[in-house]
């Protein structure tokens, strides 16, 4: 009997999520009720912030975040290249540049060191944000890009889609993304692939209660009701956006989170897994490296191969692995590389993102694979590589 295939990430929808979105649908609201702030403020207390504002996807809440700090054109936004399209887009949506970061070749990480290089690429311009990505769920250097930031008058915001329940200890201080101690504001995503679902969703955290009613403002049209004001009456002061979370999803995303212990303690489990297994295939396969004061809840499994040592093509692995039924994938290809990035910048010289990519695999992670999946995935790299 053949073996399920195991896709790099997946979705765990249980009963009681179908019961949970189910209660929605029989109940009054459909969107823009009760369950949108019942998700949002849980989401809060989950990374120990004081507001989160839900919004339709993760694009969303970048973009959103990108003008509730009133980006505009000319003004520039510092992104790292190994990550997904979003991150950097969201600076073109309100007219911004992007000047990408490099990243650490072995952790695919913006460090303080690729930042402060990106910096020196801004020039004259105003340097307005600097979104690190905690990249597979490893948390980056925050203290560090913050104390260059609030050098440069920029503001840090963290692309944190990978990096649901990581937490890190930053000297002594232990945290966890997403509670805003370093950055204005903090993104997720709850994509099937990310650490909790509900089929497109995003969320903002931010301890700053002036940007959190802004992005609520900014997520629905730009309307707001003045305090006393008759009931039909709204104003806009600047148009906004549709970018809410409905409740039947916020419902799914509430109980998902309730999950969220259990998806992180598997996650951690399998990576621990991963770790064991991989030693037998060093030192042409290494994990991502890990920075010292992260302790991630991953995301992605990603692992960096040599393929020129291997005498294997990285498309030859690919398909090796999908024959056995291992799905895998490419986190990421360097946003800068891509036509409208060179077409706009030119060709920026990023060896460490160059070098990520050049090495860079995902393999299967999520909470529903076995143990005995990890040996699998593992045995069948081995003779990929053989
Ligand atoms: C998934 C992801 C996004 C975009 O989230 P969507 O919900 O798919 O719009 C942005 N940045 C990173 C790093 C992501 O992984």
């Amino acid at each position: 009997m053949s073996q399920p295939i195991l896709p790099y990430g997946r979705q765990t929808i249980d009963d009681d999520d179908i019961a949970a979105v189910s209660q929605v649908l029989r109940g009054d609201f459909l969107t823009t009720g009760p369950t949108v702030e019942a998700f949002e403020v849980a989401f809060a207390e989950v990374v120990g912030a004081h507001h989160a504002v839900a919004c339709s996807n993760g694009t969303a809440a970048l973009h959103l975040a990108m003008l509730a700090l009133d980006v505009k054109p000319g003004e520039v936004v510092i992104a790292p290249s190994i990550t997904f399209l979003a991150t950097a887009n969201c600076a073109r949506y309100v007219g911004a540049d992007v000047v990408f970061a490099d990243v650490d070749p072995d952790s695919g990480l913006m460090t303080p060191a690729t930042l402060a290089d990106a910096m020196m690429r801004v020039g004259g311009r105003q340097l307005r944000a600097v979104l690190p990505v905690h990249l597979r769920g490893d948390a980056v250097d925050l203290p560090g890009l913050a104390a260059l930031a609030a050098d440069a008058g920029a503001v840090l915001v963290e692309d944190a889609p990978h990096a649901l329940g990581t937490t890190m200890t930053y000297g002594n201080v232990a945290q966890t993304v997403g509670d805003g101690r370093h950055a204005a504001m903090a993104t997720f995503s709850f994509h099937p692939v990310k650490t909790i679902a509900t089929g497109e969703g995003g969320m903002i955290t931010t301890n700053d209660a002036q940007l959190a009613s802004r992005l609520r403002t900014l997520r629905s049209h730009g309307m707001v009701r003045p305090e006393g004001a008759d009931p039909w009456w709204y104003e806009m002061p600047e148009p906004g956006f549709n970018y809410r979370l409905p409740d039947i999803l916020c419902a799914l995303g509430l109980s998902q989170l309730k999950k969220l212990p259990q998806f992180a303690a598997r996650r951690r489990a399998l990576a621990a897994l991963y770790s064991d297994a991989l030693v037998q295939l060093a030192p042409v396969v290494q994990p991502a490296q890990s920075p010292a004061w992260s302790d991630p809840v991953l995301h992605l499994m990603t692992v960096l191969i040599d393929f020129d040592a291997a005498g294997r093509t990285r498309r030859q692995v690919v398909d090796a692995l999908k024959a056995q039924g291992i799905g895998s994938q490419v986190h990421y290809i360097p946003v800068h590389r891509q036509a409208y990035y060179r077409d706009l910048y030119g060709d920026a010289d990023l060896p460490g993102a160059d070098a990520w990519y050049a090495r860079c695999l995902s393999l299967p992670l999520y909470p529903g694979m076995q143990d005995d999946d990890v040996a699998r995935v593992v045995a069948a790299l081995r003779k990929a590589l053989a």
